[in-house]
C-alpha cells in the first residue's frame, strides 16, 4: 500500500530540504499527522510567513522584518565598529556569544574567482559607503579563514584605504579552512578577543 497523495506530497516537500533523506522525510511527515492542532497552525503560519516577512536590513543586510534590523536600530550598540561577516547566520552565531556590542555588515559570500563571485556580487559597495558616511573607527573581519576569506578582507582593506580606521581580523583558534558554521562559540569568542590588526598602508 502507498501513502495517500497528500501525505506523499508532504514527504516530497521535506525531501527538498538540505540534509533530509527519504526515511527522515517520511518520519517528519508522519509526526505532523500526530501533532496537535495548535502546533500545526503555528507550523503552517510560520511557513507561509517566513519568505514574505523576513527581509534584509537596508543597512547591514542581516535578516530583519523591518527596514532596519534590531541591532542597527539599537542605540546602545557601539556605532563606531563594524564586524564584517559572510552570512546573516554568522550574525546570529556571534550574537549568541554576546560579548560583541558593535554593528555588523553581511557580505553575502566571499570573493571567489573559482566560483565566479566577484566583488560587485557582494555587499562591498554598501560597506564602503557606510565607512564613509558613518563614524566608523574599527572594522573586524570574521570570515572563513581560507584563500577566499583572505582575498576578500585584503580587497576591502585596500578599498577602504584609510589609516585612521583600525582594521583587524580574527586569527587565533580558528583552524585554517574551518567553516564558520562549525566553529564553536568559545573558540569564536577567543578569536574575537585575540584579533590581529591588518596593516592598512
Ligand atoms: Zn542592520
Amino acid at each position: 500500500m502507498k501513502y495517500p497523495e497528500t501525505l506523499n506530497n508532504l514527504i516530497d516537500c521535506f525531501k527538498h530540504l538540505p540534509g533530509i533523506g527519504e526515511k527522515t522525510a517520511e518520519r517528519l511527515a508522519l509526526s505532523l499527522l500526530d501533532a496537535d492542532d495548535s502546533m500545526i497552525n503555528l507550523f503552517s503560519t510560520s511557513l507561509a510567513n517566513v519568505k514574505q516577512k523576513v527581509k534584509r536590513c537596508s543597512k547591514c543586510h542581516s535578516y530583519s522584518e523591518k527596514e532596519l534590523c534590531e541591532i542597527c536600530e539599537n542605540e546602545d550598540r557601539n556605532k563606531n565598529i563594524i564586524c564584517v561577516v559572510e552570512t546573516p547566520k554568522d550574525v546570529v552565531s556571534l550574537e549568541k556569544i554576546g560579548s560583541y556590542k558593535g554593528l555588523y555588515h553581511v557580505l553575502d559570500g566571499l570573493i571567489s574567482p573559482m566560483t565566479g563571485k566577484n566583488p560587485e556580487d557582494l555587499n562591498i559597495n554598501s560597506l564602503l559607503d557606510r565607512v564613509k558616511k558613518e563614524n566608523i573607527k574599527e572594522i573586524i573581519f570574521v570570515l572563513t579563514p581560507n584563500i577566499e576569506g583572505e582575498t576578500t578582507s585584503l580587497y576591502i582593506t585596500k578599498k577602504i584605504n584609510n589609516d585612521n580606521i583600525i582594521i583587524s581580523k580574527i586569527a587565533h583558534g580558528v583552524p585554517l579552512g574551518a567553516n564558520m558554521d562549525y566553529v564553536d562559540s568559545l573558540t569564536l569568542e577567543m578569536a574575537l578577543e585575540n584579533r590581529t590588526r591588518i596593516s592598512n598602508s
